[in-house]
């Protein structure tokens, strides 16, 4: 083969084939960056991710462990998707081991703080154990422990059409590197609790914000945790009034 021939393959190859495999990437093979944001999705016009990473303080000082559970006016803001009536969800049992005896009640926990407010409206059901641990749009709402990037807690993907703003897919990867916990009926400031971070990115399951600002220290929807954090255990009337206009 002369090299004029070979260089003209592997150019042809660079600028004709490669952008067409990757382009051609299924959507169920593909995972959204783990920064906040919304993101297109490679062959669904239909649909759009958003991604919320739940960071720990990154200002002093750091919020007081333990501290009691204040209730809260400020109304939590709507990310502007919803969950239809029947909502499945599966879990991942591969978790860290101080967590693993109680995963089932962390779990049933956290769903049962929005099961409360959105009864009649959503139904939470669970389908089962799976062994998917990665955010990919594979039909399954999973809960898993498995690795993020950087220092984030826990990370939710949601992929919601455009069309409807009706959800289609919800994952949360919480950080297996991260001391984990849980005790129903105390804090601990040696772990951060998995319920407490949980009930958070079920909020954003449901279709409520972020807020980072200090009159949402309170809200179950502060976008930062902390060690021993139990206080997002309980929705506030800011983040239940919120859920209302979603859900009215
Ligand atoms: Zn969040």
């Amino acid at each position: 083969m002369s090299k004029k021939l070979l260089l003209f393959l592997i150019l042809a190859f660079g600028f004709f084939i490669l952008p067409f495999v990757v382009s051609a990437q299924k959507p169920e093979d593909w995972e959204p960056p783990e920064r906040n944001g919304v993101y297109d999705v490679p062959g669904r016009k239909d649909l759009k991710v958003r991604v919320f990473v739940h960071e720990r303080p990154n200002q002093s000082p750091v919020l007081i462990a333990c501290a009691v559970d204040n209730n809260s006016n400020a109304v939590t803001g709507e990310t502007g998707w919803y969950l239809p009536t029947n909502w499945t969800y599966y879990v991942n049992p591969s978790v860290p081991s101080s967590i693993s005896s109680n995963l089932s009640t962390i779990v049933e926990n956290s769903f049962n703080a929005w099961r409360t407010p959105l009864s009649g409206k959503v139904n939470f059901n669970y389908a089962g154990t799976t062994n998917i641990g990665v955010k990919k749009l594979d039909g399954k709402n999973i809960i898993a422990w498995g690795r993020t990037s950087g220092s984030a807690l826990g990370v939710t993907y949601t992929w919601y059409y455009t069309a409807n703003h009706q959800a289609a897919e919800t994952d949360t990867i919480m950080n297996k590197k991260f001391a984990w916990g849980w005790n129903e009926f105390q804090c601990d400031s040696s772990y951060y609790d998995a319920q407490n971070i949980l009930t958070h990115e079920l909020g954003h399951w449901v279709g409520l914000n972020d807020h980072y600002t200090d009159a949402y220290v309170d809200n179950t929807m502060y976008g930062y945790g902390s060690k021993g954090e139990i206080k997002k255990d309980t929705l506030t009337t800011g983040d239940i009034n919120g859920l209302s206009s979603i859900y009215p």
